[in-house]
């Protein structure tokens, strides 16, 4: 990624909407759009200051075009549309950067970013605007990486740990900690010179307590801090149960409460029902009906199977839904076929965790299951539930079981927050809030480590200068891994990892 190549990029997202934006950044930002762009008033952009707006029409292709060598098309495309002109230093990238931001239609955003490359713009890789602005200093990589956590973000809680970290909060952390590590870094390289003088510069039992509490305050960061997701692929919540226990009444219940149904997934298996939904308290999840998945291979078709088998696979949750009325009646209570299908589920996905839903509560009138045994109480209901599936809390292992109804919306609630729970998705709710990946967690923690190897050393020597070299040692490891999350020492495959995350045009 050479920096001073001039970049565009399409930073909206693909599909209709009131504007889309393509933008450029680099030397020639400036100059590439004002081949495409004329402002109305005769305002020209090249003479602009920074930090303007101005409204005029882009126009691109057809031969008797200013732009005569185009060959994006041959017909001339006219468009209004406003430029926004940011020069640098005092822009994202910091360097020279345009935006122009013309009608919301893809086709004629693709139409002007292949204009503006056909000009010798470069088609941006994906972050590339973030990393120049990395690269710059004008962003630490903590601020970096947090662009995207914001773009990714798939609820309120992730949303304000994004923000936060955009804000600076995980840079200022890092750049407190790395200031203390200097300072006592500083007074431990200065005791050998003084030494020789005979001075002592500070005890080393005191600076030997900074970086205990130094390693204190950075254990206690990494520890409490939300767990930020890794890969934004959503996570994958899989229905699977006998037939007509409810699963496709679960799964419109779930959605449809929300009124929140964001896509069927185009190019998943038509055999495995799939929505995008918003659950409340959980955020996006995919929500696939594996109907498919029987307790024998040959019900359904091969390929049915497969592609059930296959979403059980990929699962991170599987409800296993079960009509409650059939485990309450007395010919059922070995729930032979549910067993089965457990197994099969737990042999499948051994990872995922699996909520056992007795679904159609709401049939249990007056707590007695209609041509069953009687059971007189929610509890014993659900005690009835788990003795017929788990002999003990071994066999029981990381399910729990959950009573609910499609139609009532009876137990809902509970599913929701038992998804969070599962998911992690649970990020503190204060405002305070601090979310970490993992590898800024495993750098604080090393960080932290080699503090208190540095403050070990310290509280075992008798002076300062004794000890100087290794502690010295010690601390430059501290600041190399601090410099991992604000990327002052950052390597260059960690960078690429966390660059490649973005989308095109960020
Ligand atoms: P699937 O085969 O597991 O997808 O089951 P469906 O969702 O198609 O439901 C089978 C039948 O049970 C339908 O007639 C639903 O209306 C009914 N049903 C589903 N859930 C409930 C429920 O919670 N309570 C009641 N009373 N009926 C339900």
């Amino acid at each position: 990624m050479n920096p001073d190549d001039t970049i565009v990029a399409i930073s909206t997202a693909a599909g209709d909407a009131a504007r889309a934006i393509v933008r450029l950044s680099g030397p020639e930002a400036i100059a590439l759009a004002g081949r495409v762009f004329a402002g109305s008033d005769g305002a020209d952009i090249q003479t602009l200051p920074g930090f303007r707006r101005v409204d005029g029409i882009v126009s691109f292709g057809g031969g008797e075009n200013h732009i005569s060598d185009l060959s994006v098309s041959s017909v001339a495309v006219v468009l209004p549309s406003a430029a926004y002109v940011f020069r640098g230093p005092r822009s994202f990238t910091r360097q020279d950067v345009v935006e122009l931001h013309i009608p919301g239609s893809s086709v004629a955003a693709g139409a002007l970013q292949a204009a503006l490359e056909s000009l010798g713009a470069r088609r941006a890789q994906a972050g590339e605007f973030t990393a120049r602005a990395f690269f710059s200093g004008r962003l630490d990589l903590s601020a970096a990486e947090a662009v995207a956590d914001v773009i990714d973000a798939a609820d309120d809680a992730q949303l304000r740990c994004a923000t936060a970290a955009l804000g600076g909060r995980v840079a200022r952390l890092c750049a407190d900690a790395a200031g203390e590590a200097t300072d006592v870094l500083a007074l431990v390289e200065a005791s050998i010179d003084f030494a020789e003088e005979g001075i002592e510069l500070a005890q080393p039992a005191d600076a030997g307590g900074r970086l205990t509490a130094l390693a204190g305050r950075l254990e206690e960061l990494a520890v409490a801090a939300a767990d930020m997701p890794e890969n934004f692929r959503t996570p994958h919540v899989v229905m699977c149960g006998l037939p007509n226990a409810g699963k496709s009444s679960l799964l419109n219940a779930l959605a449809g409460s929300e009124r929140a149904i964001v896509s069927p997934i185009a190019g998943t298996t038509r055999d495995v029902l799939s929505a995008q939904i918003v659950l409340e308290g959980v955020g996006l999840v995919t929500l696939q009906d594996a109907a498919g998945f029987t307790a024998d291979d040959d019900t359904m078709s091969q390929a049915a199977n497969a592609a059930a088998q296959a979403a059980v696979r990929a699962a991170d949750v599987v409800l296993l839904v079960g009509d409650v009325q059939d485990v309450l009646s007395a010919d059922y209570a070995d729930c032979r076929d549910f067993k089965t299908l457990l197994a099969r589920v737990r042999e499948t996905n051994p990872r995922a965790c699996t909520l056992v839903l007795w679904n159609k509560a709401d049939l249990l009138a007056g707590g007695v299951a209609t041509g069953g045994q009687a059971a007189d109480s929610r509890l014993d209901v659900t005690e009835a539930c788990l003795s017929a599936l788990f002999e003990d809390e071994q066999t029981m292992g990381n399910a729990s079981v959950l009573l609910t109804s499609a139609v009532t919306g009876q137990g809902l609630d509970e599913l929701r927050k038992e998804l969070a729970k599962r998911l992690g998705l649970e990020v503190s709710r204060s405002g305070q809030a601090l979310g970490l990946h993992r590898r800024q967690k495993d750098s604080f923690l090393q960080a932290a480590q080699a503090a208190r190897r540095g403050a070990t050393l310290l509280l075992e020597s008798t002076t300062l200068a004794d000890a100087a070299e290794l502690v010295a040692i010690e601390l430059r490891d501290t600041l190399a891994h601090l410099g991992q999350v604000s990327g002052q020492a950052v390597t260059e495959d960690v960078l690429g990892r966390i660059f490649s995350r973005f989308c095109v045009g960020k």
